[in-house]
């Protein structure tokens, strides 16, 4: 443990309420409820599971959050006013997240009322809230620009009016270590004090880390940096900094952190950047020869983090950067033996593709080792006709005839849209022989305007064997076929099928 920080710092996850007010998302209880589920499996402390005011959808996931039994302190987000309040008690959350704008900006403009106005409802508010039975966190909005000592006043009078703890809200990220420094450590000595920071300029880590060594002992956070415009600070950065870099232990089950940010960007539909802090699809990525080379030898040496920490895996991409110590690599997992002269001309290829700024997938790998090492790859499925039709009165559907193995097959299946029906179709032909999974589907389309070239890769997976392939076409629903059939194909070679050094 490290003397910087309070002993049992805690962590409210706000991502069902903060992260789901980012705009475009929205959440069905269901997901709400899975979510829930798998921050308390996590280890999180307290999970704000909605704000009770905001539809019936809202009530219904608070309601079933709470009634879970979920091993976490369930709160929810009120407002100072007795109907809110009213709402949390009902449905059976356990604590507030009692928000009161502090700024004289936002009690001015806002809520065109006086401080004396707004620190009256404050109390009176709290003092409900303990009525009803709630746990309180009084929060002070927008308090990074109010007056400290208002602040403070408002905070010192809501703790005797019964609030349990106090949150310091960076409402719109214009905090800075050196004001946490100044402002935190007074509030602190009132009572446990929370710190919920924003993202705006890119410094919510730094002042939540900066808050909780001055005192602060919870930290508001959310699953990747979701909320309201830049987003919160991330559940994923503060653990693991303060577990990496302080050698804190936090608590939370960090091998979780990983599924449970893809389940959070699936459920709401926001894509992680590819160089996300430790979720990123290329936190744990290596392609450079150095880099590669290295981290096959000692992982530390290129690695801050090891990707099993976080329940990930590292991933060695081929590209143009690649030496051949990370092609020979690749090239044996998957069962190749190339001497060195094949080794060198695959090696020469692989670049080349990676110069023409290609993505070099495992199906690209396999093409070109099979092309070197003259292994002839008989394609286990190959495509008779295909027809996919959408419209604006119907139900994108998709007809296939496959020879799968030497026997001729016909299907359809319908989708969300011709590409999904596309690849169900493709799924449910060879469903008999395999049961592949796409675990992956991502598009670019290389230069603007709609008759572009459109690249798809996709990555497939069959008893826990991954492979990724790509298909490129004008046709974005030919080009997803293409990167499909060729990633089967691969996927279904016989697994212990001699690729050694064939004479050339
Ligand atoms: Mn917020």
């Amino acid at each position: 443990m490290s003397a910087l920080f309070v002993n049992n710092l805690r962590f409210l996850d706000t991502t069902l309420r903060d992260g789901e007010q980012t705009p475009g998302v929205s959440l069905n209880p269901d997901q709400k409820l899975e979510i829930a589920t798998r921050l308390a499996a996590a280890g999180v402390d307290i999970i704000e599971a909605g704000s009770a005011a905001a539809s019936d959808g809202e009530r219904e996931a608070i309601r079933l959050i709470a009634g879970a039994g979920l091993p976490a302190e369930i709160c929810t987000y009120v407002r100072a006013l007795h109907g809110d309040i009213d709402y949390a008690a009902d449905l059976g959350a356990d604590s507030v997240h009692l928000v009161v704008p502090v700024s004289d900006l936002h009690i001015a403009k806002k809520m065109q009322k006086t401080r004396e106005q707004v620190a009256a409802m404050a109390y009176d508010a709290v003092e409900y809230a303990k009525s009803r039975g709630l746990i309180v966190e009084l929060s002070g909005e927008d308090a990074s620009r109010a007056d400290q000592q208002f602040l403070q006043e408002i905070f010192s009078e809501g703790v005797r009016r019964g609030a349990d703890r106090l949150c310091f809200c960076d409402t719109v990220g214009l905090l800075t270590p050196e004001k946490v420094a100044e402002f935190i450590p007074p509030l602190a000595r009132i009572a446990p004090l929370s710190i919920h920071c924003h993202d705006d300029i890119g410094f919510a880590l730094t002042n939540t880390m900066a808050a909780l060594k001055n005192g602060a002992s919870c930290a508001h956070v959310t699953v990747n940096g979701l909320g309201e415009r830049a987003g919160n600070t991330p559940l994923e950065e503060v653990v693991m900094a303060l577990e990496i870099l302080y050698g804190y232990k936090t608590g939370i089950k960090t091998e979780e952190i990983y599924s449970l940010s893809s389940l959070v960007a699936r459920h709401t539909g926001v894509p992680l950047p590819i160089n996300k802090a430790v979720v990123g699809e290329m936190a744990f990525t290596h392609e450079s020869g150095i880099h590669a080379h290295g981290v096959m030898r000692e992982p530390s040496t290129y690695e801050s983090i090891k990707p099993e920490m976080v329940g990930r895996k590292r991933r060695i991409v081929l590209g143009k950067h690649s030496g051949s110590a990370s092609v020979e690599a690749a090239l044996s997992e998957m069962n190749y033996k190339a001497d060195d002269n094949q080794l060198k001309e695959i090696v020469k290829r692989i670049k080349k593709l990676g110069d023409e700024g290609k993505r070099v997938t495992d199906a690209d790998l396999m093409a070109v080792a099979d092309a070197v090492l003259a292994i002839e790859c008989k394609p286990f499925i190959k495509m008779r006709q295909f027809t996919a039709t959408s419209g604006s009165h119907m139900i994108p559907t998709a007809s296939v005839t496959l020879v799968v193995n030497g026997v001729e097959m016909t299907g359809a299946a319908t989708g969300d849209g011709p590409v999904d029906a596309a690849m169900q179709v493709l799924r449910k032909c060879v469903s008999d022989v395999a049961d592949i999974r796409l675990e992956e589907y991502h598009v670019d389309a290389i230069r603007g305007g709609t008759d572009a070239l459109v690249d798809v890769t996709v990555r497939l997976s069959k008893d826990g064997k991954i492979i990724t392939s790509r298909g490129a076409r004008t046709d974005i629903i030919m080009a997803s076929v293409e990167a499909m059939i060729a990633g089967m194909n691969r996927l279904l070679r016989e697994e212990n099928e001699d690729r050694g050094k064939n004479p050339r």
